[in-house]
Protein backbone atom coordinates (compact mmCIF):
# COMPACT_ATOMS: atom_id res chain seq x y z
CA UNK A 1 0.00 0.00 0.00
CA UNK A 2 1.50 3.58 -1.32
CA UNK A 3 2.19 5.57 2.06
CA UNK A 4 -0.25 8.05 1.75
CA UNK A 5 -3.00 5.24 0.61
CA UNK A 6 -1.72 3.77 4.22
CA UNK A 7 -1.76 7.03 6.23
CA UNK A 8 -5.40 7.66 5.19
CA UNK A 9 -6.28 3.94 5.48
CA UNK A 10 -4.97 4.52 9.13
CA UNK A 11 -6.31 8.31 9.77
CA UNK A 12 -9.99 7.08 8.88
CA UNK A 13 -9.54 3.74 11.16
CA UNK A 14 -8.21 5.85 14.04
CA UNK A 15 -11.40 7.78 13.39
CA UNK A 16 -13.77 4.84 13.58
CA UNK A 17 -12.11 3.54 16.80
CA UNK A 18 -11.92 7.12 18.38
CA UNK A 19 -16.00 7.43 17.25
CA UNK A 20 -16.73 4.13 19.02
CA UNK A 21 -14.90 4.74 21.44
CA UNK A 22 -16.62 7.82 22.22
CA UNK A 23 -20.04 6.46 21.74
CA UNK A 24 -19.43 3.35 24.09
CA UNK A 25 -17.77 5.49 26.68
CA UNK A 26 -21.30 7.10 27.22
CA UNK A 27 -23.23 3.91 27.14
CA UNK A 28 -21.24 1.82 29.34
CA UNK A 29 -22.05 2.07 32.79
CA UNK A 30 -22.02 -1.87 32.42
CA UNK A 31 -19.66 -4.07 34.34
CA UNK A 32 -20.10 -7.43 36.03
CA UNK A 33 -20.31 -6.57 39.79
CA UNK A 34 -17.47 -7.45 41.69
CA UNK A 35 -15.14 -8.56 39.29
CA UNK A 36 -13.78 -5.19 37.05
CA UNK A 37 -14.42 -7.77 34.31
CA UNK A 38 -16.52 -5.59 31.30
CA UNK A 39 -19.22 -8.50 29.90
CA UNK A 40 -18.96 -10.57 27.13
CA UNK A 41 -21.64 -9.56 24.50
CA UNK A 42 -21.93 -10.78 20.94
CA UNK A 43 -24.09 -9.04 18.27
CA UNK A 44 -25.21 -10.80 15.31
CA UNK A 45 -28.80 -11.97 13.51
CA UNK A 46 -31.17 -13.78 12.60
CA UNK A 47 -33.06 -12.93 9.23
CA UNK A 48 -34.51 -9.24 9.86
CA UNK A 49 -33.88 -10.13 13.89
CA UNK A 50 -31.13 -8.93 16.01
CA UNK A 51 -29.66 -11.04 18.36
CA UNK A 52 -26.88 -11.14 21.15
CA UNK A 53 -25.19 -13.88 22.91
CA UNK A 54 -24.07 -12.78 26.25
CA UNK A 55 -22.24 -14.95 28.95
CA UNK A 56 -23.34 -15.46 32.36
CA UNK A 57 -20.41 -16.97 33.85
CA UNK A 58 -16.99 -18.17 34.28
CA UNK A 59 -17.22 -21.74 35.32
CA UNK A 60 -15.20 -24.90 35.20
CA UNK A 61 -16.23 -28.24 36.08
CA UNK A 62 -13.81 -29.68 38.48
CA UNK A 63 -14.51 -32.80 38.46
CA UNK A 64 -13.78 -32.90 34.24
CA UNK A 65 -13.88 -36.41 33.03
CA UNK A 66 -15.47 -38.01 36.48
CA UNK A 67 -18.77 -36.30 35.17
CA UNK A 68 -18.54 -38.25 31.93
CA UNK A 69 -20.43 -41.28 31.27
CA UNK A 70 -20.00 -44.74 30.55
CA UNK A 71 -16.70 -44.62 32.28
CA UNK A 72 -15.24 -47.67 30.50
CA UNK A 73 -14.98 -45.09 27.86
CA UNK A 74 -12.99 -42.57 29.65
CA UNK A 75 -9.75 -43.44 27.80
CA UNK A 76 -11.48 -42.73 24.47
CA UNK A 77 -12.53 -39.14 25.79
CA UNK A 78 -8.88 -38.30 26.93
CA UNK A 79 -7.42 -39.36 23.76
CA UNK A 80 -10.23 -37.19 21.89
CA UNK A 81 -9.17 -34.22 23.58
CA UNK A 82 -5.21 -34.79 23.19
CA UNK A 83 -5.94 -35.06 19.82
CA UNK A 84 -7.31 -31.33 19.90
CA UNK A 85 -5.02 -29.93 22.48
CA UNK A 86 -7.92 -29.51 25.05
CA UNK A 87 -7.00 -30.51 29.05
CA UNK A 88 -8.41 -33.48 30.33
CA UNK A 89 -8.81 -31.62 33.77
CA UNK A 90 -11.48 -29.48 34.66
CA UNK A 91 -13.62 -28.89 31.70
CA UNK A 92 -14.90 -25.31 30.59
CA UNK A 93 -18.84 -25.00 31.07
CA UNK A 94 -19.79 -21.68 28.98
CA UNK A 95 -22.90 -20.51 30.08
CA UNK A 96 -24.38 -18.47 27.02
CA UNK A 97 -27.65 -16.49 27.39
CA UNK A 98 -28.99 -15.55 23.59
CA UNK A 99 -31.57 -12.40 23.81
CA UNK A 100 -33.21 -11.79 20.71
CA UNK A 101 -35.34 -8.61 19.17
CA UNK A 102 -37.55 -8.56 17.16
CA UNK A 103 -40.80 -5.66 16.39
CA UNK A 104 -41.81 -5.17 20.22
CA UNK A 105 -40.07 -8.08 21.42
CA UNK A 106 -36.97 -8.79 23.40
CA UNK A 107 -36.81 -12.44 23.68
CA UNK A 108 -34.50 -14.27 26.41
CA UNK A 109 -33.81 -17.90 25.81
CA UNK A 110 -33.31 -18.87 29.82
CA UNK A 111 -31.63 -16.34 31.99
CA UNK A 112 -28.14 -17.99 33.73
CA UNK A 113 -27.15 -17.74 37.55
CA UNK A 114 -29.26 -14.87 38.09
CA UNK A 115 -26.30 -12.39 40.20
CA UNK A 116 -25.88 -13.39 43.81
CA UNK A 117 -22.54 -13.56 46.03
CA UNK A 118 -20.51 -15.54 43.73
CA UNK A 119 -18.80 -12.66 40.88
CA UNK A 120 -17.92 -14.96 38.70
CA UNK A 121 -21.59 -16.24 38.12
CA UNK A 122 -24.73 -14.15 37.12
CA UNK A 123 -23.23 -11.36 34.08
CA UNK A 124 -26.56 -11.55 32.36
CA UNK A 125 -27.80 -7.92 34.00
CA UNK A 126 -24.70 -6.61 33.00
CA UNK A 127 -24.16 -7.61 29.75
CA UNK A 128 -28.38 -6.49 29.11
CA UNK A 129 -27.41 -2.91 30.41
CA UNK A 130 -24.44 -3.15 27.74
CA UNK A 131 -26.34 -3.78 25.00
CA UNK A 132 -28.90 -0.67 26.45
CA UNK A 133 -32.36 -3.68 26.96
CA UNK A 134 -33.66 -2.61 30.84
CA UNK A 135 -35.04 -5.63 32.52
CA UNK A 136 -38.63 -4.13 31.68
CA UNK A 137 -38.13 -4.52 28.02
CA UNK A 138 -38.18 -8.16 27.80
CA UNK A 139 -41.39 -9.21 26.28
CA UNK A 140 -41.01 -13.28 26.48
CA UNK A 141 -38.78 -15.57 28.61
CA UNK A 142 -38.46 -19.29 27.20
CA UNK A 143 -37.27 -21.65 30.01
CA UNK A 144 -35.22 -25.11 28.25
CA UNK A 145 -35.34 -26.29 31.73
CA UNK A 146 -34.89 -25.97 35.25
CA UNK A 147 -31.19 -26.32 36.36
CA UNK A 148 -30.11 -23.40 38.25
CA UNK A 149 -27.61 -21.88 35.57
CA UNK A 150 -30.95 -21.44 33.55
CA UNK A 151 -33.77 -20.94 35.50
CA UNK A 152 -32.78 -18.66 38.82
CA UNK A 153 -31.55 -16.14 36.19
CA UNK A 154 -35.18 -15.30 35.70
CA UNK A 155 -35.64 -14.00 39.60
CA UNK A 156 -34.04 -11.56 41.75
CA UNK A 157 -35.06 -10.92 45.24
CA UNK A 158 -38.05 -13.00 45.38
CA UNK A 159 -39.81 -11.46 42.25
CA UNK A 160 -40.03 -12.36 38.57
CA UNK A 161 -36.44 -10.16 37.43
CA UNK A 162 -38.19 -9.38 34.27
CA UNK A 163 -42.04 -8.04 35.51
CA UNK A 164 -43.14 -7.41 32.04
CA UNK A 165 -42.32 -11.07 30.23
CA UNK A 166 -44.30 -14.03 29.35
CA UNK A 167 -42.36 -16.44 30.72
CA UNK A 168 -43.01 -20.21 28.58
CA UNK A 169 -41.43 -23.70 29.66
CA UNK A 170 -43.60 -27.36 28.38
CA UNK A 171 -45.76 -28.84 30.98
CA UNK A 172 -43.53 -31.41 31.74
CA UNK A 173 -40.96 -29.82 33.54
CA UNK A 174 -43.55 -27.60 35.78
CA UNK A 175 -45.23 -31.40 36.44
CA UNK A 176 -41.14 -33.13 37.35
CA UNK A 177 -40.19 -30.55 39.60
CA UNK A 178 -43.75 -29.88 41.26
CA UNK A 179 -44.47 -33.93 41.74
CA UNK A 180 -44.59 -35.46 45.25
CA UNK A 181 -41.34 -37.98 44.69
CA UNK A 182 -39.15 -36.20 41.10
CA UNK A 183 -37.49 -39.50 39.82
CA UNK A 184 -33.64 -38.94 40.24
CA UNK A 185 -33.32 -42.49 39.98
CA UNK A 186 -31.60 -42.86 36.59
CA UNK A 187 -29.32 -39.96 37.15
CA UNK A 188 -25.70 -40.06 38.04
CA UNK A 189 -25.74 -36.80 39.89
CA UNK A 190 -24.76 -36.50 43.14
CA UNK A 191 -27.74 -37.05 45.37
CA UNK A 192 -26.89 -34.77 48.18
CA UNK A 193 -28.01 -31.57 46.89
CA UNK A 194 -31.24 -33.06 44.95
CA UNK A 195 -33.81 -32.29 48.04
CA UNK A 196 -32.48 -28.43 48.14
CA UNK A 197 -32.68 -27.81 45.02
CA UNK A 198 -35.89 -29.32 44.41
CA UNK A 199 -37.08 -26.73 47.09
CA UNK A 200 -35.23 -23.99 45.02
CA UNK A 201 -36.91 -24.60 41.72
CA UNK A 202 -40.53 -24.89 43.27
CA UNK A 203 -39.81 -21.75 44.87
CA UNK A 204 -38.68 -19.99 41.89
CA UNK A 205 -41.83 -21.68 39.72
CA UNK A 206 -44.25 -19.83 42.51
CA UNK A 207 -42.66 -16.90 42.01
CA UNK A 208 -42.98 -17.23 38.31
CA UNK A 209 -46.56 -18.77 38.14
CA UNK A 210 -48.75 -15.43 37.51
CA UNK A 211 -46.65 -14.96 34.22
CA UNK A 212 -46.20 -18.49 33.36
CA UNK A 213 -47.63 -19.78 30.14
CA UNK A 214 -47.28 -23.54 28.96
CA UNK A 215 -45.96 -24.41 25.70
CA UNK A 216 -46.61 -27.82 23.31
CA UNK A 217 -43.72 -29.57 21.54
CA UNK A 218 -44.25 -28.00 17.86
CA UNK A 219 -45.62 -24.75 18.59
CA UNK A 220 -45.05 -21.47 16.63
CA UNK A 221 -45.14 -18.52 18.98
CA UNK A 222 -44.69 -14.51 18.17
CA UNK A 223 -45.88 -14.74 14.82
CA UNK A 224 -43.31 -17.62 13.62
CA UNK A 225 -40.29 -16.35 15.40
CA UNK A 226 -40.36 -18.75 18.02
CA UNK A 227 -40.82 -22.55 17.79
CA UNK A 228 -40.60 -25.02 20.32
CA UNK A 229 -38.85 -28.54 20.01
CA UNK A 230 -39.21 -31.18 23.07
CA UNK A 231 -36.06 -32.96 23.88
CA UNK A 232 -36.25 -34.96 26.67
CA UNK A 233 -33.57 -36.67 28.68
CA UNK A 234 -31.71 -34.07 30.24
CA UNK A 235 -34.67 -33.30 32.25
CA UNK A 236 -38.36 -34.65 31.42
CA UNK A 237 -39.24 -30.96 29.79
CA UNK A 238 -36.29 -30.39 28.20
CA UNK A 239 -37.16 -28.03 25.39
CA UNK A 240 -34.62 -26.56 22.31
CA UNK A 241 -35.94 -23.45 20.50
CA UNK A 242 -36.20 -22.68 16.69
CA UNK A 243 -35.89 -18.76 16.14
CA UNK A 244 -36.80 -18.33 12.21
CA UNK A 245 -37.11 -14.63 10.68
CA UNK A 246 -37.07 -14.21 6.80
CA UNK A 247 -34.88 -17.26 5.68
CA UNK A 248 -32.50 -17.58 8.27
CA UNK A 249 -32.92 -19.75 11.30
CA UNK A 250 -31.09 -20.69 14.50
CA UNK A 251 -31.72 -24.01 16.36
CA UNK A 252 -30.93 -23.43 20.01
CA UNK A 253 -29.50 -26.54 21.36
CA UNK A 254 -29.72 -26.01 25.07
CA UNK A 255 -28.37 -28.65 26.80
CA UNK A 256 -28.12 -31.47 24.74
CA UNK A 257 -24.40 -30.96 25.02
CA UNK A 258 -22.12 -29.73 27.60
CA UNK A 259 -18.70 -30.30 25.40
CA UNK A 260 -18.08 -29.23 22.09
CA UNK A 261 -15.56 -32.14 21.34
CA UNK A 262 -17.41 -35.13 23.69
CA UNK A 263 -21.07 -34.98 22.84
CA UNK A 264 -20.24 -34.55 18.98
CA UNK A 265 -17.64 -37.25 18.88
CA UNK A 266 -20.05 -39.74 20.27
CA UNK A 267 -23.44 -38.81 20.93
CA UNK A 268 -23.89 -41.92 23.34
CA UNK A 269 -21.61 -40.00 25.99
CA UNK A 270 -23.53 -38.55 28.96
CA UNK A 271 -22.84 -36.60 31.75
CA UNK A 272 -24.00 -36.95 35.22
CA UNK A 273 -26.36 -33.94 35.22
CA UNK A 274 -28.72 -36.00 33.01
CA UNK A 275 -31.66 -36.91 34.86
CA UNK A 276 -32.30 -40.10 32.25
CA UNK A 277 -29.26 -40.41 30.02
CA UNK A 278 -30.68 -43.30 27.71
CA UNK A 279 -33.60 -41.18 26.82
CA UNK A 280 -30.99 -37.87 26.40
CA UNK A 281 -29.05 -39.94 23.88
CA UNK A 282 -31.68 -40.82 21.87
CA UNK A 283 -33.36 -36.94 21.67
CA UNK A 284 -29.28 -36.71 20.65
CA UNK A 285 -28.60 -38.33 17.98
CA UNK A 286 -31.90 -37.09 16.30
CA UNK A 287 -31.03 -33.47 16.63
CA UNK A 288 -27.59 -34.00 15.24
CA UNK A 289 -29.18 -36.21 12.78
CA UNK A 290 -31.28 -33.50 11.55
CA UNK A 291 -29.03 -30.39 11.57
CA UNK A 292 -26.11 -32.01 10.55
CA UNK A 293 -28.72 -33.22 7.41
CA UNK A 294 -30.44 -29.77 7.16
CA UNK A 295 -27.03 -27.87 7.84
CA UNK A 296 -28.75 -26.16 10.07
CA UNK A 297 -26.89 -23.17 12.37
CA UNK A 298 -26.87 -24.15 16.13
CA UNK A 299 -26.39 -22.33 18.85
CA UNK A 300 -24.96 -24.00 22.34
CA UNK A 301 -25.97 -22.78 26.29
CA UNK A 302 -22.35 -24.42 27.01
CA UNK A 303 -20.50 -24.64 24.10
CA UNK A 304 -17.69 -21.77 23.79
CA UNK A 305 -18.41 -18.62 23.55
CA UNK A 306 -20.02 -17.22 21.55
CA UNK A 307 -22.06 -20.89 21.00
CA UNK A 308 -22.73 -20.66 17.38
CA UNK A 309 -21.48 -22.93 14.81
CA UNK A 310 -22.74 -25.84 12.71
CA UNK A 311 -22.84 -29.78 13.57
CA UNK A 312 -20.62 -31.86 10.71
CA UNK A 313 -21.08 -35.29 10.36
CA UNK A 314 -17.91 -37.22 10.92
CA UNK A 315 -18.54 -41.01 10.62
CA UNK A 316 -18.96 -42.85 12.83
CA UNK A 317 -19.70 -39.46 14.75
CA UNK A 318 -20.22 -35.47 14.37
CA UNK A 319 -17.74 -32.26 15.16
CA UNK A 320 -19.05 -28.98 16.26
CA UNK A 321 -17.50 -26.35 13.66
CA UNK A 322 -17.71 -23.21 15.59
CA UNK A 323 -18.68 -20.16 13.18
CA UNK A 324 -16.26 -17.86 13.33
CA UNK A 325 -16.11 -14.53 14.97
CA UNK A 326 -17.49 -11.63 12.64
CA UNK A 327 -16.81 -8.41 13.39
CA UNK A 328 -20.02 -6.26 11.92
CA UNK A 329 -23.40 -7.54 11.88
ZN1 LIG B 1 -27.09 -26.33 31.85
Amino acid sequence: MPALDRRTFLGSSLAAVAAGFGSSARAVAAEVPGSGVRPFVYPFRIGDAQAWSISDANLMLGEGLDLMWPQEDHDRMRELLATYGEPAGPLPLYVNVLVVRHGKETILFDAGFGAGGNPQLGWLMAGLQEIGVAPEDITAGFLSHAHADHLNGFVADGKPAFPRATFHLLPEELAFWQGEHPDFSKSKRDPRPLPGMVEEVRRNFAILAPHTRTVKDGETLLDGLVTVHAAPGHTDGHACYRIRSGNDELLHLMDLAHHHLLMFADPEWTIAFDHDPQTAVVTRKRFWAEAAKNRTRCYGFHLPWPGLGHIVQEKPGYHWQAEPWRWLT
